[in-house]
């Protein structure tokens, strides 16, 4: 017997099942599109030329390996609150956001629902877009946080299901948390457009809703880092006070080195140094303080403007090819005579494309022609380059005809 006999087995995760099946299986024409990670044309992870760039600088600088502050260092807290808000934000000028760094997006996620478990008045209940990211729900369950669904994806259009969303948020309890994607939702790759932001801004506000954003994708939707900050701008202008949980893993490619932040904005000064206050106690008791590489790297690309314009260029050359293949895969199944319509391939935004494949179809796809994804149909496209894209959408044109 052992201390811990009582432990079950638990279910592995999905994402790494898929890519487990993917390396076992020895068929040269195999493809992983289940992966949540950018891939170049040849399929190789990509280290962008700005970081390559910002970390020989960094290394020049002979710095030492002292503990970083309990919320990270003010030169990245303050270089990441401008990414996200804009340079000239008020509510960077009034010093109302209490930003700390995280362990990337999920911790942000982990710490701001913890802290919002502990700290917070209202209605502690988190709506969630539906579908959303798996780790959503899975966090609130870990915090014993209750979380609900308002509608998000309608899979008739494969689009935004703007009335059911308004319909669904107007029921929902005042004062209760509302999850929002800022851009490249994952898993649909379907954001609102511009118009249905500024409808849902004004029902959240009309609900007294607390508007949470996970932004783990700025700059992968358009292109355009400030493109992409639309909606958390829109909502700040239109004084929300919003929380914002960041991730540099996919638009900085540093996925392992855990960049991230989490901002509350508190409405002002002396509110936000309370805020922090109690952010920071919760952070020393679970990891006293962040790691500092992946967050030099930040500072140096951000901080540096030729660093900076760099990384723009990177993240814009990541976008089109992304938005190059999914033209590429939906001319493809066209052009294979299939019947469907697959313009939500070219309307849908950022890494993943939310196929509309029914599970029996994903699973011939896997069996039949090697090609791994997420049951839910869903495929990431920066597993498609040049040299696939053709394979893929016959595969596809044939377990859909
Ligand atoms: N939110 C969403 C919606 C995501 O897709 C991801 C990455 N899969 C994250 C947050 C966080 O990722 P990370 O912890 O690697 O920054």
């Amino acid at each position: 017997s052992t201390w811990w006999d009582n432990v079950q087995m638990g279910p592995p995760d999905v994402i790494l099942g898929i890519t487990e099946a993917y390396k076992r299986d020895t068929d040269p024409k195999k493809v992983n599109l289940g992966v949540g990670a950018y891939r170049d044309d040849e399929g190789k992870p990509f280290v962008l030329p700005s970081v390559r760039k910002a970390e020989e600088i960094v290394f020049k600088k002979c710095l030492n390996h002292e503990y970083a502050p309990i919320g990270g260092e003010a030169a990245y807290t303050e270089a990441v609150a401008k990414l996200a808000f804009g340079a000239d934000s008020p509510v960077l000028k009034e010093k109302s956001n209490c930003t700390v760094q995280t362990l990337s997006g999920t911790g942000a996620l982990r710490l701001g629902f913890e802290f919002i478990t502990k700290h917070y008045a209202k209605n502690k209940e988190v709506w969630l877009p539906s579908p959303t990211w798996g780790n959503h729900p899975q966090i609130c369950n870990t915090l014993g946080l209750p979380h609900k669904k308002y509608r998000y994806y309608d899979p008739k259009t494969h689009g935004f299901d703007l009335q059911g969303a308004l319909e669904d948020i107007c029921n929902i309890p005042e004062g209760s948390i509302i999850l929002l994607h800022a851009c490249a939702h994952n898993p649909t790759g379907v954001d609102p457009r511009p118009n249905d932001w500024k409808q849902l801004s004004q029902a959240i506000k009309e609900k007294k809703l607390y508007p949470f954003f996970d932004m783990a994708y700025q700059g992968f939707a358009t292109g355009s880092v400030d493109n992409d900050a639309f909606a958390v701008r829109l909502f700040v202008k239109e004084g929300h006070q919003v929380t914002l949980a960041q991730s540099f893993a996919k638009n900085m490619g540093l996925y392992g080195e855990r960049a991230g932040a989490l901002t509350f904005l508190c409405g002002d000064a002396e509110s936000a140094a309370k805020v922090m206050s109690q952010v920071k106690i919760m952070i020393r008791t679970m990891y006293s303080n962040p790691p500092l590489f992946g967050a030099r790297i930040v500072q140096e690309i951000l901080n540096n403007p030729e660093i900076e314009k760099q990384w723009l260029v990177d993240v814009k050359h990541m976008a089109d090819r992304i938005i190059s293949m999914r033209k590429q895969l939906r001319a493809g199944i066209e052009g294979a005579g299939n019947k469907r319509s697959w313009q939500h391939v070219t309307d849908q935004i950022g890494m993943f494309c939310y196929t509309g494949l029914k599970p029996e179809e994903v699973e011939r796809l896997t069996k039949e022609f090697h090609i791994y994804l997420t049951k839910d149909g869903r495929i990431s496209v920066a597993g498609i380059s040049s040299k696939n894209v053709n394979y893929v959408a016959e595969s596809i044109h044939k377990v859909t005809s």
